[in-house]
């Protein structure tokens, strides 16, 4: 064997997404698509079980959601398209197809940008975004002692016809972190578009990787396809672990083989499939016509289409906001709407930017996690949000203002603000925090200011000679006030007490 030390390995990994597309009922029946807290098997009708001379009936609004989950990622819609059935056979499947618009998609030709591995912008290309029916779901659990050495397993046909979007990237991603990148910008992007509320503990997110390997002597490695992740974490994971195995198969002069490969969550390893996968029979689904979009329609639906998370951003720095508080607030729609009506009510951007990034956020977080705690939250609720927040963005913006008047400092603003989240209103809030009307008013600080200096004539005589080089001693004076004003006083305002009695001793009282 040669000298393998100096091999290298460069992956070259494609993803596949499934999302559960956010519509009321399943895709080609009027069953509900909301099941989370039901009883197996409590939404199923002839055509989701497919029983025989039940007719699917296409749900229009599955293909709204589609096309908005692809312009979202910036895909072309096509005009006309198909369904197939892809036949094969498993429990889940109680027709034994399985209806997909497969290679003739609504949705093609899409891209998101991420940051590669050094931080540069990349584009990974998106080939498709494509229709289908999820299948229902297997649970299995000890034997029960009718088949000697068997596990028992159930089947709940709840998930058997909700509509999926598949989403198939081409082979550009690199690395598992570039991978998690990728999925978590999409994500996003989705969510944005309201096509999907893209919950991984719901299972409403899949990944599937298409991992390979090129080594540097020229020699490839089979495409290895692994499914059965259900989180980022086990996407990043599968895809470390199948690059490291290969890599070592190359490394060895081995074979890398193509196969289909399952992701173990509580091994953390990937096994390969004991069952070889026979699903290669499409044929055009007979019950189904042609779905033909309008180019009107395509048009109504990208006007609903909100601005998406990076031409927000961009806007925002815009504005004057850093890239990380940008990158922050719209990492949700929900927490940038929040942002915009505070600035439309009249906040400034820099400082409401501030605000709902660390005590808007907080207090939404501290709520989660106190529902979490005493186990407020079900299943199927939906997670406490800003929305549900008792401050609203026109108080906030009002808080702000007060703040900019010189009225309130930002210290005591923070103990409003906890009044606030207590169901208080702003005045009651303000009364509560034990801020004198109006603040501090300007005659009384510099009779403040006085008085601090009066009473430090060694520290003040310091600072005339030039001996405060580094304004520690000026620090200390403002210090002094501030504990007076108990907090009440803005820092810049008492800064500017101090300077202009040193400059002007003569109206020093
Ligand atoms: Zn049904």
């Amino acid at each position: 064997m040669s000298d393998n030390t100096k091999l290298t390995f460069t992956p070259v990994i494609g993803i596949e997404i499934h999302i559960q597309l956010k519509t009321k009922s399943k895709v080609f029946c009027s069953c509900s698509a909301d099941y989370t807290n039901d009883e197996p098997n409590s939404h199923i009708c002839p055509v989701c079980m497919g029983l025989p001379g039940s007719m699917p009936v296409l749900n229009k609004s599955v293909i709204q959601q589609g096309m908005l989950a692809g312009m979202a990622l910036n895909c072309t819609v096509q005009p006309t398209t198909y369904f197939f059935r892809k036949s094969y056979y498993y429990p889940d499947l109680p027709k034994n197809y399985q209806i997909t618009q497969s290679d003739l998609p609504i949705a093609a030709n899409g891209w998101l940008e991420i940051k590669d591995d050094a931080g540069n912008p990349k584009t990974i290309r998106i080939n498709r975004l494509h229709l289908e029916e999820d299948v229902g779901k297997l649970h299995h659990s000890a034997a029960d002692g009718r088949l000697e050495g068997a596990e028992t397993s159930w089947v709940d046909y709840n998930r058997s016809g909700l509509p999926l979007a598949e989403i198939v990237s081409e082979p550009d991603v690199s690395s598992a972190r570039e991978a998690v990148e990728y999925v978590t910008a999409l994500r996003r992007r989705v969510r944005y578009a309201g096509a999907s509320d893209v919950d991984l503990e719901k299972g409403m997110m899949r990944f599937d990787a298409n991992v390979s390997v090129k080594c540097s002597d020229g020699r490839w490695g089979r495409r290895v396809e692994v499914k059965n992740m259900n989180s980022f974490r086990a996407l990043e994971r599968a895809i470390e672990y199948e690059i490291k195995r290969q890599s070592k198969i190359l490394a060895e002069g081995g074979e890398v083989l193509q196969e289909t490969r399952h992701w173990n969550d509580a091994k953390e390893t990937t096994t390969a499939s004991r069952v070889k996968e026979f699903y290669r029979k499409f044929i055009v689904e007979p019950d189904l016509p042609p779905l033909v979009v309008s180019p009107q329609w395509v048009e109504e639906v990208r006007g609903m289409l909100p601005e998406m998370p990076n031409e927000k951003a961009a806007r925002y720095k815009e504005m004057g906001l850093s890239e990380i508080d940008a990158g922050v607030l719209t990492d949700s729609i929900d927490v940038a709407q929040y942002f915009e009506a505070c600035v439309a009510a009249g906040a400034n951007p820099l400082r409401a930017g501030n605000w709902v990034r660390t005590e808007v956020l907080r207090a939404v977080n501290d709520r989660q996690a106190g529902d979490r705690q005493v186990g407020e939250k079900q299943a199927g609720d939906r997670q406490f949000g800003v929305k549900d927040l008792p401050v609203k963005p026109d108080v906030l913006a009002e808080l702000i203002r007060r703040i900019d008047d010189g009225k309130l400092s930002t210290t005591l603003a923070k103990n409003v603000f906890e009044g606030l989240l207590e169901g208080l209103s702003l005045d009651e809030a303000v009364k509560n925090s034990g801020a004198a009307e109006g603040g501090v008013n300007a005659g009384a600080l510099e009779d403040l200011v006085s008085a601090t200096l009066a009473a430090n004539a060694d520290v003040v005589g310091d600072i005339r000679s030039g001996k405060d080089t580094k304004g520690k001693k000026v620090k200390f004076l403002q210090g002094l006030i501030m504990r007076e004003t108990k907090g009440q006083a803005r820092p810049e305002e008492v800064a500017a007490a101090i300077e202009s009695a040193l400059a002007n001793p003569e109206n020093l009282k």
